[in-house]
């Protein structure tokens, strides 16, 4: 005898797809949304919906956004010749929260892996190189101090220097294998200034 009902298990099996969710935690969160007030599930629902559908990339520098070029690559006031190079959204966030950066980013969307088969052309490689043939005088490469993000900055960088466009990296105080956005404000400001030359 199946223990829940079909419907229940076929929420539980969507909640066991998302990343960090368990089978017991899948099974807590399945059994939750059948207890809240149907308007709630609705709304919830909506949310989710209109995020997925209003929601996709900077046509310049590749983060989440509801407009067509998103508000940083947008604003006028920002240095748009300093672009700083990061693996995820999550990574550029950290950096904005330090309200220290005025240039501009670009998102990899994810970093080089041999050993996941990850290759140059599986991330937003191509679109940076692209956005060099404007005005850039530096590339200020903040993807993390893991294999892959020292991989992915070796990679770029060889690829940029013929340009003759200053490419740096930013200082390895940022602990081995660190997560960008679990280090604090400091640390991040810091490994920006302390960023050297490569
Ligand atoms: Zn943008």
């Amino acid at each position: 005898m199946e223990l829940y009902s079909k419907y229940i298990n076929k929420l539980i099996e969507q909640f066991s797809k998302l990343p960090g969710v368990g089978s017991k935690s899948a099974q807590r969160l399945a059994l939750h949304i059948i207890n809240m007030p149907e308007e709630h599930v609705e709304r919830f629902a909506q949310v989710m919906l209109d995020a997925k559908k209003n929601i996709h990339y900077c046509n310049t520098c590749y983060t989440l956004t509801d407009a067509e070029t998103c508000p940083i690559c947008a604003n006028q006031g920002r240095d748009h010749a300093t672009i700083m190079v990061v693996e995820n959204i999550r990574d550029l966030a950290a950096y904005e929260r330090t309200g220290k950066f005025d240039g501009v980013y670009h998102v990899l969307h994810g970093a080089i892996s041999p050993m996941l088969g990850i290759g140059p052309n599986d991330i937003k490689l191509k679109e940076l190189i692209k956005r060099l043939e404007g005005d850039v005088k530096e590339v200020i490469i903040a993807t993390n101090s893991s294999l892959e993000g020292e991989t992915t900055a070796m990679y770029i960088s060889k690829l940029i220097k013929p340009t003759g466009i200053k490419v740096t990296r930013i200082a390895s105080g940022v602990p081995v294998g660190g997560d960008l956005e679990c280090i604090d404000e400091m640390t991040l400001l810091r490994a920006l200034e302390g960023r050297t030359e490569l």
